[in-house]
């Protein structure tokens, strides 16, 4: 019986293989490098490991790679320097000032950055860092809402279907506008409250979504998405080949 699987196994990987080929987009290299994302948590409530066991396995399959990690002392130019971004998800409250000097580093000589959703409540001692991100968590609701894209032609937001889902309906503060693109609002009574943009900052590209606070916005696919053109957004810079705005 065991041999039969494993026969069964090696016909279906072989069919997969040749699916998945068939399957290739025209657009997509047919062997194009994997980008290597570290993750920072951390073990606060939102849970990142559970986060990251989440999300890993969908990137992966698409070509990302996501190492992830509970260690702030990640923060150090030699470490970040071996992958192609950053992600944080994490209430860090505190980041020193040689942290701090080296995530700026990173970025500002083209390390790609992606906070996501309490990442603008993390490192609050450091006004360098909240405008980094491009605003700072102030306060939220919570309800099952659908955001507005206001530039849907971003590559990050081209064709982007959208989605409902369950998330904190989070409100902003220290808006730093700075180099910074608002790609979706949510309605807030009378106003459009930035949900998610990018920023440049030195030679780098930041990408930030508020959403995500449980695995409710995390297993949908809407979010995966709109997580990985993010990424790959943030990725693509001068002189990698990737200069067409997004690597997809
Ligand atoms: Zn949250």
């Amino acid at each position: 019986m065991l041999r039969q699987v494993g026969v069964l196994v090696v016909l279906l990987g072989g069919l997969a293989t040749g699916a998945i080929v068939a399957a290739e987009p025209a657009s997509r290299p047919a062997q194009r490098e994997p980008l290597h994302v570290l993750f920072l948590g951390d073990r606060g409530h939102h849970r990142p490991a559970d986060r990251a066991a989440q999300i890993t396995p969908v990137l992966a399959g698409r070509g990302i790679e996501v190492t992830y990690t509970e260690d702030v002392n990640v923060l150090d130019i030699a470490k970040l320097s071996k992958y192609d971004a950053l992600l944080i998800y994490a209430n860090i409250e505190h980041i020193t000032p040689s942290q701090e000097n080296a995530l700026l580093s990173y970025v500002e000589s083209g390390g790609a950055f992606v906070p996501v959703h309490c990442a603008s409540y993390c490192f609050l001692n450091s006004p360098k860092y909240i405008a980094l991100v491009g605003a700072q968590f102030q306060r939220h609701g919570t309800g099952e809402f659908e955001t507005e894209v206001v530039d849907p032609n971003h590559p990050i937001t081209r064709d982007l279907e959208s989605f409902y889902t369950w998330d904190e309906t989070y409100v902003h503060h220290r808006h730093n506008e700075q180099g910074r693109h608002v790609l979706q609002v949510r309605d807030e009574g009378k106003t459009k409250e930035p949900w998610s943009w990018t920023r440049v900052q030195g030679k780098g590209r930041i990408f930030y979504t508020a959403y995500g606070h449980d695995g409710r916005t995390w297993q949908n696919p809407g979010f995966h998405n709109l997580l990985e053109r993010g990424i790959r957004w943030a990725c693509a810079k001068e002189g990698s080949g990737r200069t067409e705005g997004i690597c997809l």
